[in-house]
């Protein structure tokens, strides 16, 4: 046993030896020497990358920012009048996109089996319309554009010119009709509770701080073309 582990000794030095002379050692060799270029190569390319994609997020949000800051006005996003042909009456006075209809008449079916009777009071409003809401109210109420913004839409910004916007009321409390104590009506706490499992939400919540909290402004997402049209207000900065 005492000579095999010698010999084993001995051999370790041998087999080391004849990995040296091995022919690829030469390329070994040269790959040592040339290593650190290697490495600043490799670094280099590296870093070039990891500056890339850590750049790009920042310049997509540096965009938005300047987007949504060029495109608001007094708070209000722009929103395109929506066709004639896409409107669709469900009421005597109020017109809404299609695609909503079903949707929202089925919304009003079902809170009523709740003992809730919705109203609507206001859905599509044209452009046109939306500049006598703002500027006549405007003049009569003796309000500057700033003030009168927190509470109505400049023309050509507001949701209700998509036909995804309604403004909805309870039936049983009409004295409430867009006033911030709808938030305490059976409907609105109704609306609360149900209204997403219709592709409905609240627009302008408490926390919007351009625009005042308006309880009874709902809006559809439940189309890709609604989801297209509110992408921009739905966008977290
Ligand atoms: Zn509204």
């Amino acid at each position: 046993m005492e000579l095999n582990k010698d010999i084993d000794q001995f051999d370790i030095p041998l087999a080391k030896r004849t990995y040296l002379n091995n022919p690829y050692s030469t390329l070994l060799k040269k790959l040592l020497l040339f290593s650190p270029f290697l490495f600043l190569i490799f670094s280099a390319a590296g870093l070039l990358l990891i500056r890339n994609v850590e750049l790009l997020p920042l310049n997509n949000l540096k965009f938005q920012v300047e987007r949504n800051h060029d495109a608001r006005i007094l708070g209000h996003l722009p929103y395109n009048e929506t066709p004639k042909e896409k409107l669709v009456l469900i009421e005597p006075n109020i017109e809404v996109h299609a695609d909503m209809r079903d949707s929202l008449l089925k919304m009003r079916e079902e809170a009523k089996k709740d003992g809730i009777y919705l109203v609507f009071l206001s859905g599509y409003r044209s452009i046109n319309l939306q500049n006598d809401i703002f500027y006549s109210l405007k003049s009569v109420r003796n309000q500057e554009a700033a003030e009168r913004a927190r509470v109505s839409a400049p023309p050509g910004y507001s949701e209700h010119s998509t036909g995804f916007a309604i403004d909805i009321g309870d039936a049983t409390q009409r004295e409430t009709d867009f006033e911030t104590d709808f938030e305490n009506t059976d409907a609105f706490i109704w609306l609360i509770k149900n209204a997403a499992k219709f592709h409905f939400k609240l627009s302008f919540n408490k926390d919007n701080k351009y625009i005042d909290y308006e309880p009874w402004h709902w809006r559809y997402e439940g189309s890709i073309e609604a989801l297209r049209v509110f992408e921009s207000s739905n966008r977290k900065l």
